[in-house]
């Protein structure tokens, strides 16, 4: 904890004023571009990773970058932040594009790959379950984290405000792939859950 006020206060006497009219500015506006999905992973930070400032990134970060279906959202308990999230940056803040970033190395990914027990985490495995639908053994970790990917887009289309997005051409849908040992980024078809060929 130390280490965080430490953090504070640096910022506070050192890279808050180099910035202060960006916050200035920020004090009153709130207009990110995009929603960046990832997971909670400390290792895979959004604005780091694509080199944005404060105010750019609307960021939903979930154990293994998971967005529940809508269908699955049907929920009694009224705690769909997910959802809450997606609504509201595209309703209100009018986000023009979607990033879902996967990661090497995902925890969530690894427990699914290698089918180990989650007992003793009922909730994590009650979670994991929007990463496999069918329950299916998934192999290789590497093919699942990319799949996975394929899988949230899918998932993300099925929330009302997303599709009425697209049906609009309102909003463009990415799947990342974020290489933690080497910072590469890899785009992902959609479609395939493969990487996806000279995309810009
Ligand atoms: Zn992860």
């Amino acid at each position: 904890m130390q280490d965080l006020a430490e953090g504070v206060a640096h910022f506070q006497q050192d890279v808050f004023p180099a910035k202060a009219e960006l916050f200035a500015r920020l004090a009153t506006t709130h207009r990110p571009h995009t929603l960046f999905i990832s997971c909670s992973d400390a290792r895979v930070v959004p604005e780091l990773i694509t080199q944005r400032e404060p105010g750019e990134l609307f960021v939903i970060r979930t154990a293994g970058n998971l967005v529940p279906a809508h269908a699955d959202g049907a929920r009694t308990d009224g705690a769909d932040g997910v959802t809450a999230g997606i609504e509201y940056a595209l309703a209100v803040l009018g986000i023009r594009d979607i990033v879902i970033c996967g990661h090497s190395a995902c925890g969530a990914m690894t427990a699914l790959a290698a089918g180990q027990d989650l007992t003793e985490l009922p909730a994590v495995s009650r979670w994991l379950r929007h990463a496999a639908p069918t329950g299916a053994p998934h192999g290789e970790v590497d093919v699942l984290i990319r799949n996975n990917v394929a899988l949230q887009l899918a998932n993300l289309a099925t929330h009302p405000a997303v599709a009425r997005a697209l049906a609009g051409d309102a909003v463009t849908l990415h799947g990342w792939v974020y290489d933690i040992p080497t910072g590469a980024v890899e785009r992902i078809d959609p479609a395939t859950g493969r990487p996806a060929a000279l995309a810009a």
